[in-house]
């Protein structure tokens, strides 16, 4: 099992210190609600007990921690965790996110409870939704998720569509031998729901350092893959949208399919996310355990000492030039499940 965040840090900081360099104030987060999560994808956990934190930010805190951010200059926020749809205040949650009038909320999930919380979620003010989704098959999603049911996940999309949500996309991890031969089917399927597919490599963080290399499908593969159905261009990332980089389809130059590259071409150096974990610890990057732990002042209901953890993470954002995420060593020591993925 990865090491505590905490044995981590006594453990020194791993990050080259260059992160001073980053002249403008974090503008994304990553909110993990919770560690817990009702699967365990072959490349995310080694099963469904590996343990969880023990102790997370009650509800007064994580608002001291949220308030914070926005005060800090953050402006766009993506839910994640763990499985965020788990918490039991998830769409109280969404919601005071939207009282404070970010520009952008999303969430991300493995949508095994998202039938019943699409609605609710939308009518919060949850504006996109991602969910995960690693095959159209149902034995092969059963195994990669260790024991998922594909049916359940396909109705919460169903839900989510008729909520009305502003964007819908998938993530697919493509792992070799597994679902790689499924591109154009969840093009297809995704497309004809107006959801915005995106094919992820596996990253070798956490279990997924634990795969064998063969198992990466890089990008360009997956692009002669789906040849037949995309234009033929550069894909291009979306302004302040994170990493995923998009082609349009041949037959409807309206949809498109993105591309997320975290092995063969990593975007460090436009990176301008922070993470916050359940327990209040921020993190200026996925692939190190290093971060700040903001739990004391949250419970005590300090904006301002929240603010300067912020800056403190921030101010260890590493250099893209000589930092290459979770293609570093240290990547294979955390869990993206604890961290927020
Ligand atoms: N439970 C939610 C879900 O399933 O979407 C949110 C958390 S999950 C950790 C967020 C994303 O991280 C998922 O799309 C998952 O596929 C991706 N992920 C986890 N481990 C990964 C790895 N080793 N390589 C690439 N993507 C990974």
């Amino acid at each position: 099992m990865p090491a505590s965040p905490s044995e981590q840090q006594s453990r020194g900081r791993s990050l080259p210190l260059v992160g001073s360099s980053r002249q403008v104030p974090p503008r994304t987060v990553r909110l993990s609600l919770t560690d817990r999560c009702d699967l365990a994808c072959v490349y995310c956990r080694p099963s469904r007990s590996d343990g969880y934190l023990e102790n997370r930010l009650d509800d007064d805190a994580w608002k001291t921690t949220v308030r914070a951010l926005v005060a800090a200059g953050v402006r766009r926020v993506r839910i994640t965790g763990g499985e965020p749809l788990l918490h039991p205040r998830v769409v109280a949650r969404v919601a005071f996110v939207a009282s404070l009038g970010v520009e952008d909320l999303a969430l991300t999930t493995n949508a095994t409870r998202l039938a019943a919380l699409a609605r609710p979620l939308r009518e919060a003010g949850l504006q996109r939704l991602t969910v995960s989704i690693d095959s159209l098959v149902p034995e092969r999603f059963e195994r990669i998720t260790r024991g998922g049911d594909l049916a359940g996940v396909l109705s919460g999309v169903d839900a989510a569509l008729a909520a009305g949500f502003a964007e819908v996309k998938t993530n697919t991890v493509v792992l070799r031998g597994e679902n790689d031969d499924e591109l154009p089917d969840i093009v297809s399927w995704a497309c004809a729901r107006g959801i915005v597919p995106r094919f992820i490599e596996v990253m070798r963080i956490g279990e997924g350092a634990r795969l064998p290399p063969e198992s990466l499908v890089g990008a360009s593969e997956m692009r002669t893959k789906l040849a037949h159905l995309l234009a033929e261009e550069r894909a291009e990332r979306d302004r302040d949208r994170g990493p995923a980089k998009y082609v349009r389809l041949r037959a409807d130059p309206r949809r498109r399919v993105g591309f997320i590259t975290g092995t063969t071409d990593t975007y460090c150096g436009s990176c301008d996310r922070l993470r916050v974990a359940s327990d209040g610890m921020i993190r200026p990057c996925l692939a190190t355990n290093d971060g700040v732990a903001a739990m004391p002042h949250a419970i005590a209901g300090d904006v301002g000492g929240v603010v300067d953890a912020i800056a403190e993470a921030w101010s260890l954002k590493p250099d893209g030039e000589t930092w290459k995420g979770c293609t570093e060593p240290t990547a294979a020591g955390v869990s993206i499940r604890a961290i927020g993925g």
